[in-house]
């Protein structure tokens, strides 16, 4: 199976609950920032994202505030460098505690001194780490050489260890495909369990040229799709459709709210157009309708997982060809 049995029970069970209380719109996944302090500072990274203070961190019970507000299955832990965060192991405890879903991204430097050890290997914790490419474009892309190889180091000892371990590729104009087929290959060696492909976003921050076009993207993720049938990836097919342009789809900005030491963050992951200090205002304040419709200018090249994912599971039941087509990727080993 291409996910564990309780991470797909948990996301239907959240979906019926909602579905009987006719929720329209709810969170599948919160991105929790507990730090805007990274020991990299990556050239497609935005600003705001690396140069925070260690002392301006989210106390661990408003992250865990967060968690519980959101009600999402789903927390993917990020940042900033999340293994910096001083009180990870009490925060993982406890979102495990919740019985929710882990996902830790990191750029894996820091793995063998601040989680391997210290952070037990669990069904409900998955180590995401972010590898931009083979070593030349990695190190390039993270503005510092040995970066390639400590992380690829860090994948292998937390295979040894027993850890659930995936990898998230950033495509960006200059990207090679035939690179990222191969560190698919590398990756899928070392026994990484899925790996996350998506397109580069230029942030409002980020005054950089490397960021896709929307015929660029479509053309290197028509690509994806033939990785795709090789290798484990984690994008739904029907979302990598969509990437590639050969689908359209609305956008499902809610489905993935993020809490940053800044406060709540809206309209999404991507855009800062607000910060709010209580998820009711975040919530409660922002135009859904308006942010869906894909009409705002910024929105005009994304084609983010974390804006798509949720509309391609909102369209299955319009689609049943789809939904068979959703069970059959899911059993796929
Ligand atoms: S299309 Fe992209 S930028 Fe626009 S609201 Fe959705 S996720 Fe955000």
């Amino acid at each position: 199976m291409r996910f564990p049995v309780h991470m797909l029970t948990d996301n239907v069970q959240h979906q019926v609950k909602n579905a009987i209380r006719g929720n329209k719109r709810y969170p599948f996944v919160l991105m929790l920032e507990p730090l805007y302090t990274c020991n990299l500072a990556c050239i497609g990274c935005a600003i705001e994202r690396h140069t925070g203070k260690l002392k301006d961190r989210l106390p661990l019970e408003k992250c865990l505030e967060a968690v519980d507000i959101s009600q999402a299955p789903t927390v993917s832990i990020c940042g900033g460098e999340p293994t910096i965060y001083p009180e990870l192991p009490q925060l993982v405890d406890e979102i495990i505690k919740r019985r929710r879903q882990i996902i830790l991204c990191t750029n894996g430097l820091l793995l063998d001194e601040n989680l391997y050890g210290k952070i037990a290997p669990h069904k409900r914790l998955t180590i995401n780490v972010h590898l931009d490419g083979m070593k030349e474009t990695h190190d390039y892309v993270c503005a510092r050489e040995g970066v390639f190889d400590k992380a690829i180091a860090m994948i292998r000892e937390g295979v040894k260890l027993g850890h659930h371990i995936m990898a998230n590729t950033t495509i960006f104009k200059e990207t090679s495909m035939d690179e990222v087929e191969e560190l698919c290959r590398v990756l899928t060696d070392l026994g990484v369990e899925g790996m996350l492909v998506s397109p580069g976003y230029q942030y409002e921050s980020v005054d950089s040229d490397i960021f896709l076009s929307r015929s660029e993207m479509q053309q290197k993720f028509r690509r994806v799709l033939d990785i795709s049938k090789k290798y484990k990836l984690t994008s739904t097919p029907m979302f990598l459709e969509f990437a590639a342009g050969l689908r359209e789809y609305n956008c499902s900005p809610w489905s993935t709210v993020t809490y940053t030491p800044n406060g709540w963050k809206g309209p999404c992951y991507l855009i800062g157009k607000t910060w709010s200090p209580t998820f009711e205002e975040f919530w409660n304040g922002t135009d859904w309708a308006y942010w869906e419709s894909r009409q705002d200018p910024l929105c005009r090249n994304c084609a983010m997982h974390s804006g798509f994912e949720a509309s391609v599971v909102r369209e299955l039941p319009k689609h049943p060809g789809d939904m068979v087509r959703m069970i059959a990727w899911n059993l796929a080993a």
